[in-house]
């Protein structure tokens, strides 16, 4: 059976990227931080290996969150061996 393969990108479409497989996990987090960076009453992530995840374009990262520089879009953060995504940054098919 073919592994499914998911796209996405920011706003402006200067990082694109794509995830290989089922995420290892889902979540919604309300913190405070996730409040304040997404501007909204909750975030929506999920995250894959890193052998899964497939990147282009120029991200800047503020702690342990990556955003383009030019849109301001929320991208993949890249950590030791895993990626966190942020789910509405998924193409929807
Ligand atoms: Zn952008
Ligand atoms: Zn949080």
């Amino acid at each position: 059976m073919p592994e499914i393969a998911r796209t996405g990108s920011c706003l402006c479409g200067g990082v694109q990227f794509s995830v290989a497989g089922e995420p290892r996990r889902v979540g919604l987090c309300h913190c405070k931080d996730c409040r304040k960076t997404s501007g909204s009453a909750f975030h929506a992530y999920a995250v894959w290996p890193l052998q899964a995840f497939e990147t282009s374009g120029i991200t800047s990262t503020y702690g342990a969150r990556s955003f383009c520089p030019t849109c301001g879009s929320r991208v993949p953060f890249v950590g030791e061996d895993e990626v966190e995504v942020t789910i509405g940054s998924l193409d929807v098919a």
